[in-house]
């Protein structure tokens, strides 16, 4: 059989990862795993673990390492070792990177690619105060303000699965400016980890989703 592609989706907030992980999972079947999908799945749940995670995520700060690395770890080790994957919003912080790469070695392979999706920080502002997230199948989808107050301009009814669409707490103003800055002092750091070991491809996100995807499958050499 052969060897699934392993990947890691990086960029900041907005950035489009789990739209084009999206992609990616239906084009090269492989599992996509969020780390953010995950937690969600725990505070919906009301686990131990999603209580803890929930005052960590509304505030949009990173929930810590002994907490968030077991919960990912114990995703990717679930599948069969040749089986490839997709993470998403995992690893965030150097020690995140360190422990999936120690955890990869005990698999006798590392990862393939680290591709990262670059956005300018204006135009995250713009997509996050935007998206809204259906409950069921997590797609994100983005909506325009249409009536004076904010509100969106079509119906909250989720394209894919007929779910319901609704915006993240973490996706408010108050919000979203503390998970840039997070992004940008915690987890840009993870970049010069793995440019170190060649494994990083850039990306620039600005464009059809469509056009990045073409992009995104170039870096990966499909
Ligand atoms: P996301 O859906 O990836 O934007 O994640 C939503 C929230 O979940 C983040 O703002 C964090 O509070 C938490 N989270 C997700 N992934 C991680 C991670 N790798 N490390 C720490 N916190 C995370």
């Amino acid at each position: 059989m052969t060897q699934g592609l392993r990947l890691v989706l990086f960029g900041p907030p907005g950035a489009g990862k789990g739209t084009q992980a999206q992609l990616l999972t239906e084009r090269l079947k492989i599992s996509h795993i969020s780390s953010g999908d995950l937690f969600r799945h725990h505070v919906q749940a009301e686990t131990p673990l999603g209580l803890k995670a929930a005052d960590y995520m509304n505030r949009g700060v990173l929930v810590p390492d002994e907490l968030t690395i077991d919960i990912a770890l114990e995703k990717v080790m679930s599948l069969n070792a040749e089986e490839g994957f997709i993470l998403d919003g995992f690893p965030r912080t150097r020690f995140q990177a360190k422990a999936l790469e120690e955890a990869l070695q005990t698999r006798a392979r590392n990862l393939d690619k680290v591709v990262y999706i670059d956005v300018p920080e204006d135009e995250l502002l713009r997509r996050l105060a935007g998206r809204f997230v259906c409950r069921q199948c997590q797609a994100p989808h983005s909506m325009t303000p249409g009536g004076t107050d904010g509100s969106p301009d079509r119906e909250l009814i989720c394209e894919r699965c007929g779910g319901e669409l609704y915006q993240r707490t973490d996706d408010r103003p108050e919000a979203v400016q503390t998970r840039i800055e997070v992004y940008k002092s915690e987890t840009m750091p993870v970049l010069d980890f793995y440019r170190e070991r060649a494994l990083l491809a850039d990306v620039p996100g600005v464009d059809t989703v469509e056009q990045i995807n073409k992009r995104v499958m170039k870096a990966l050499g499909l």
